[in-house]
């Protein structure tokens, strides 16, 4: 397998490849640029269909970790790790703490978090091992730490906000549909947000038990897997896995604003265009998603918990709406502007805005 000329590989600055014979954890981590700060991106335990799906991915998120600290004004570098195996069958506390040992190797460089497949209770066996993890609650010194989910879920909502009163005039989400793709921590939370903001919320889920909660509570409209970006909406949200932006689906959507949480969303960056040629508004997924990021940023420095929302409302607030006007003016897809403006913050050595943080020392 190509590792340096890999099409993902893009100037990462290590790829770090590990397997701990005692406990059978076979794992990856990706640092992709740490100009701002030491790289913070989380672990994803997925059983990957081969070694080379799995380096793919892990380039890509932490590619993308590098894209969102920037635009979120974080002196965060990017950074991700994978274990390769399926989180329901192969996960053992020995791997766990077997990925905190090799989180440990790298000193700080990079912090480690939650993603698909891994909890809080793997970061805190992950924690018996190393400081360099976050995002759990007893890490937290402002005391409530833990899953940041919620925080991302709201993030999301806020986005959905700024790009309706964007694209369709309309200062209140009552009555706006937005079809959701995937319910699950933050899926969940962005239809209890959107159900309270009065607007009509469509979802589907690939398993029937994460959909019932949400009829039954929220009222919810079920939707068969297959179907849920042709619906007539005027919001669509992906917020499961990546790549569902492609040649195929991107026809076959009416609605006129893509918002959702999943990251990678667009599975080549010619999908930009194609949304935007397409009329359809597209916000960045690395930005919408933002609110995670700066959740377990502050819960890992300790900074007060009040900060996070006024921090993810200026994301939401000022750059969004930004980014939108910019891709009008310039008549550039949206990824493109959000790239470009994130490019010009972390392909700097130094930065002149703040302190550049890194390595930050152990809590
Ligand atoms: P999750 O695993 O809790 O939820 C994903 C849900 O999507 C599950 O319920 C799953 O059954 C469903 N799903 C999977 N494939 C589907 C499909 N084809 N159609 C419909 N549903 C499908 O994950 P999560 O934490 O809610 O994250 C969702 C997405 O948001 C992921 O891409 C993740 O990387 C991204 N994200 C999450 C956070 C966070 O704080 N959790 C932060 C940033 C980005």
């Amino acid at each position: 397998m190509s590792v340096f000329s890999h099409r993902e590989y893009d100037h990462h600055e290590k790829l770090i490849f590990h397997r701990d014979a005692a406990s059978g954890l076979q794992a990856i981590v990706a640092i992709h640029n740490t100009n701002l700060g030491f790289a913070l991106g989380g672990c994803r335990m997925w059983h990957y269909a081969s070694e080379h799906d799995a380096v793919a991915d892990v380039l890509r998120l932490s590619r993308s970790m590098t894209y969102k600290a920037a635009i979120a004004g974080l002196n965060l570098g990017g950074g991700k790790s994978v274990i390769i195996g399926d989180s329901r069958r192969d996960k053992t506390p020995d791997r766990m703490r077997a990925m905190g040992r090799l989180i440990n190797s790298l000193q700080g460089e990079y912090v480690s978090a939650e993603d698909v497949g891994i909890n809080e209770r793997d970061i805190a066996l992950m924690a018996g091992e190393t400081p360099f993890v976050t995002g759990y609650k007893a890490v937290n010194r402002g005391g409530n730490g833990g899953d940041p989910s919620p925080l991302t879920a709201y993030g999301v909502f806020r986005g959905i906000e700024e790009a309706v009163r964007f694209r369709l005039n309309l200062d209140s989400l009552a009555g706006v549909r937005v079809a959701i793709q995937g319910l699950g921590k933050v899926g969940y939370e962005l239809a209890r947000l959107l159900s309270g903001a009065g607007a009509v919320v469509l979802a589907s889920d690939i398993f029937s038990e994460n959909l019932s909660p949400a009829i039954k509570e929220l009222g919810v409209i079920p939707v068969a897997a297959g179907e849920i970006h042709r619906q007539a909406a005027d919001v669509f949200s992906p917020c499961a896995m990546g790549a569902v932006l492609n040649a195929e689906s991107i026809p076959e959507i009416s609605a006129p604003i893509v918002a959702g949480s999943a990251n990678n969303q667009l599975a080549r960056s010619a999908d930009g265009r194609r949304l935007a040629d397409a009329d359809i508004l597209y916000v960045p997924d690395y930005v919408i998603n933002v609110g995670g990021l700066i959740d377990v940023y502050y819960q890992y420095v300790g900074t007060d918990r009040r900060e996070v929302r006024q921090h993810i409302d200026r994301v939401a607030g000022d750059t969004l709406p930004k980014i939108f006007h910019l891709a009008q003016e310039r008549r550039v897809p949206t990824s493109e502007v959000a790239d470009q403006l994130a490019r010009e913050r972390f392909m700097i050595s130094s930065t002149s805005d703040a302190e550049v943080t890194w390595p930050l020392p152990a809590l």
